[in-house]
């Protein structure tokens, strides 16, 4: 059956699709009821047409209705670069990103966080966690950039202090500050601090950065452990390693949103389940650009939060729950025969509810459920990829892509249709973030280590060979 981008523009839209994912769980039959940006009721659709005669219901045949995924670590400001960094040794930062973002005009920050929460929203991440950017402009320009393609963003604002004299703290302080009374939910913005590395700030401004993500309930963003060079790093720098630097400065508790933790002791998992801090999951960063896998599984295990996160790799949602499950499998289950590895729906749950409360959202998305916002996406499951279908849940983590996304909502309302928004031009966008990432890219004084792809393959090529 054929679906019109019309029939989801309402305010009020009481939809029946063949499959609705509740809390993991694939159910045959459900209706929805979606009114002024929030799920008002879920349940069979036979009660729900009953309880709202007066509401025509929207039959989705061969549709699945699923909650919006989360991606729990992200830079948004950073989507000039992408293949620039592949195949490269782990401390991109230094030789691409630093680089390119000293290049950046306010109008390259704003192209860039516009284009990489698309690809975000086209991916099936209807929330995004940007870790941060240094400048207040990079701020500015996400704002802006999130609120046009309606994407929901927990935006960091990072709070470094060393070097800095007393009256820039203060002066720093009281921006967090301003910046945590900025929480706006009802226009998809929600306000964060970050730190980018532990040894980036002294104790005390760790320690009050925590504690005021504490008191206003919000997520306190940093690099756990990412790889074998970060926790070297903090080593020499601080003779700790980058958790134990938190600890010692009183700032791991529940407002923890820890990217990658890769690299961790059996103590400090510990510290992390007793803090109740949770753990954005990296995998395909891991593959990457690190050189070890965060242990998900025993972490989940452990009850320990975790929510899943792309760090800027790609942004597809359905490809990151599969390499979440992968690599648990390649680092783990194939060592001790676990062949099931979570089962399919562990890693839904860390790429939606498991997302929502590692971001500190649990209370307005991440699951289909009466009084949330209505974050969800639509799938066209009438496809061979899923025929016939034996087991829905573990098909959308192996089987499923982003291209089955027919229609992604955020806040109730119809974001994309069929991957692309209607209400402004991605065309448009595209064409100048080719001309200026151009010339930003001439510009930067980047430094790559490895040849592309094309001239690694030139270079292999003998004389004579086609
Ligand atoms: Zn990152």
């Amino acid at each position: 059956m054929k679906l019109n981008p019309e029939d989801f523009q309402a305010q009020t839209l009481l939809l029946a699709p063949q499959w609705t994912l509740i809390d993991e769980v694939p159910q045959a039959d459900l209706a929805v009821l979606i009114r002024n940006g929030r799920f008002e009721a879920v349940g069979p659709a036979q009660d729900l047409r009953q309880q709202f005669p007066q509401i025509p219901m929207q039959a989705l045949p061969g549709r699945l209705l699923m909650p919006g995924l989360i991606d729990t670590h992200h830079h948004l400001t950073q989507g000039y670069g992408k293949a620039l960094a592949f195949g490269e040794p782990s401390e991109i930062f230094k030789r691409i990103w630093v680089p390119l973002e000293q290049h950046l005009t306010e109008e390259d920050l704003y192209l860039s966080a516009k284009l990489t929460a698309l690809e975000a929203l086209r991916g099936g991440f209807t929330t995004v966690c940007d870790a941060g950017t240094r400048s207040q402009a990079g701020l500015s320009a996400i704002e802006s950039a999130v609120q046009q393609v309606g994407i929901r963003c927990v935006l960091a604002k990072i709070c470094h202090d060393l070097g800095s004299s007393e009256r820039e703290i203060e002066a720093l302080m009281a921006q967090a500050q301003q910046h945590l009374t900025h929480n706006r939910p009802d226009s998809g913005l929600h306000a964060s601090l970050g730190i980018a590395i532990p040894e980036a700030a002294s104790d005390a401004m760790l320690h009050r950065v925590a504690h005021l993500c504490r008191e206003a309930g919000v997520p306190f963003q940093v690099h756990i452990n990412e790889h074998l060079a970060s926790v070297e790093r903090s080593l020499v720098a601080r003779g700790l390693r980058p958790l134990q630097v938190l600890q010692q400065a009183d700032a791991l508790g529940p407002e923890l949103l820890a990217a990658h933790v890769t690299l961790v002791t059996p103590s400090e998992l510990s510290q992390l389940s007793d803090a109740g801090a949770a753990v954005s999951y990296n995998p395909v960063a891991s593959s990457w650009k690190g050189n070890a896998v965060a242990p998900a599984l025993q972490m989940h295990s452990m009850g320990i939060r975790l929510g899943l996160g792309t760090d800027g790799t790609r942004g597809d949602a359905f490809r990151l729950m599969d390499a979440a499950e992968t690599a648990q499998r390649l680092t783990v289950g194939m060592a001790v025969g676990d062949f099931s590895m979570g089962a399919g729906w562990t890693w839904l749950r860390m790429a939606s509810a498991g997302g929502a409360d590692a971001a500190h959202l649990s209370h307005i998305t991440g699951r289909i459920a009466p009084g949330l916002a209505a974050d969800c996406l639509l799938l066209d499951v009438n496809v061979p990829e899923l025929t016939p279908t034996w087991d829905l849940g573990w098909e959308l983590v192996r089987l499923a892509h982003s291209g089955l996304i027919e229609m992604v909502m955020v806040g109730g309302r119809m974001r994309l249709w069929k991957g692309w928004p209607l209400d402004w031009d991605a065309q448009a966008l595209m064409q100048r973030v080719r001309e200026r990432a151009a010339e930003a890219v001439r510009s930067a004084p980047i430094h790559r280590v490895h040849p592309t792809s094309a001239k690694a393959r030139q270079a292999q090529r003998a004389p004579g060979q086609d």
